[in-house]
């Protein structure tokens, strides 16, 4: 693992999940069905948590959602699924927690935005009523400013503020003073209504991604919170990603971030656990933490005129992958494995040597042989149509040798639970 240096925080317990302070990085995630309908929300919440998010976040946004959460939880609990659910506010959380105890019991935190409950303003009795919520019932929050969703009464009064001093700073600055005040101001509160401050989780939420990068790094100077971090609003595809990702590395490179979720917009009828995965690999990337075995695969170029470089490493990679949930429950170590799979024979033997276990593939005109690595020196040369599965074998052998064995895995949930609740 990188040495990374953390910024120091109070840990956070989330429903059985550790947040801040030493604990690993964690990946969170949130379902976009509606939380009323409970087979779909739990079939969704079971897929994320089957990709690996540690905890799930729901919208709790009516009556019929607030009523829905106990049954989302206990049937997700009957399944064996244990992930803590969470529950996400806007403008009327203090109505709902208060009308739905069985509700607030069931959540494992609260997410508030003081942008759209009264903080701020004269009387911020629906904010305090929440945080009263969360002290009866033994909940920690996470007080989550978003900058779509600013409390402007703060932000006038900053800006009032600025306009008569000596040196006025930038719009811009200012826009990130409130949002950072906001986050501050209503943890204060929240310690002030009785909330102690290990069940506090900060997050200041802009869709720029230099923005966030301030907005974080005057958030992290100013409190030891544990902080969520993610760029709202990434979008779709690529540049969801690759704006997630450029934020979100600046930030934990800097010891910054306790939790993380990439907020992706999925195509129509895409898979939702896409953001759980795009999670796990920025921080696997960074080195700070493993989830599974990584692909080291070369690019291809004109030395690889045919798709049979590029299908062999989907294969490699698909077959890791589908592996993984069996093999972490019986192989220590084994997510922290590195495999490469080359096109020719230019890098190809250098960088699998450099891996656990690496094969490099017969360019054009190169004769149609493949010699696999382990741990750096040549242990076969394969040839023929079965290369990929002679490649497995290999691999499995080398996990069964190299991974010292766990106790049983626990009994997998079922996949799908439609119809069943
Ligand atoms: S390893 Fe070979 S096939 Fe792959 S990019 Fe380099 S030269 Fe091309």
């Amino acid at each position: 693992m990188a040495q990374v240096k953390r910024r120091q925080s109070v840990v956070v317990d989330i429903g059985g999940v550790k947040v801040g302070g030493t604990h690993p990085i964690m990946v969170q995630s949130m379902t976009n069905t509606d939380t009323a309908d409970v087979p779909a929300t739990v079939n969704q919440t079971m897929a994320l948590a089957r990709a690996g998010s540690e905890t799930v976040r729901v919208t709790v946004n009516t009556e019929e959602a607030a009523r829905a959460v106990p049954k989302i939880v206990d049937t997700l609990r009957a399944f064996g699924v244990r992930v803590p659910v969470i529950g996400d506010f806007h403008y009327n959380g203090h109505i709902l927690l208060k009308k739905y105890p069985e509700c607030a019991r069931a959540l494992a935190k609260y997410r508030i935005n003081p942008g759209n409950v009264n903080i701020g303003r004269k009387h911020d009795d629906n904010f305090r009523t929440m945080i009263e919520c969360a002290v009866e019932y033994g909940k920690p929050v996470r007080i989550g400013v978003n900058w779509g969703s600013l409390d402007q009464t703060l932000l006038t009064a900053l800006m009032d503020e600025n306009a008569r001093a000596a040196e006025p700073l930038d719009a811009r600055a200012v826009m990130h003073l409130a949002i950072v005040e906001s986050a501050l101001r209503s943890a204060a509160a929240a310690e002030r209504y009785g909330l102690p401050r290990e069940r506090i989780i900060l997050s200041a939420k802009v869709s720029g991604m230099q923005d966030l990068i301030d907005v974080y790094r005057q958030l992290a100077a100013r409190c030891d919170y544990p902080l969520h971090l993610g760029l709202t609003e990434a979008g779709l595809g690529a540049k969801g990603i690759v704006s997630t990702t450029a934020a979100l590395a600046v930030l934990l490179q800097e010891g910054i971030g306790d939790t993380i979720r990439a907020s992706l917009t999925p195509l129509p009828n895409g898979d939702r656990t896409e953001e759980v995965l795009v999670s796990q690999q920025i921080l696997q990337s960074l080195e700070l933490r493993s989830f599974t075995p990584q692909v080291t695969a070369c690019p291809g170029c004109g030395r690889t005129t045919s798709t049979f470089f590029q299908e062999m490493a989907d294969q490699i990679q698909t077959y890791l992958r589908e592996q993984m949930p069996v093999w972490k429950t019986r192989h220590a170590g084994v997510e922290e494995m590195k495999v490469a799979v080359m096109g020719c024979v230019v890098n190809g033997p250098g960088e699998s040597k450099h891996a656990n276990l690496g094969i490099s593939l017969p360019g054009t005109f190169e004769e149609p042989v493949a010699p696999v690595y382990v741990d750096g020196r040549l242990l076969r040369t394969l040839r023929g149509e079965g290369i990929v599965a002679e490649f497995t074998g290999i691999l499995n052998d080398y996990v069964a040798r190299t991974y010292k064995p766990l106790e049983p895995a626990p009994e997998e949930p079922s996949e799908q639970l439609a119809g069943a609740v």
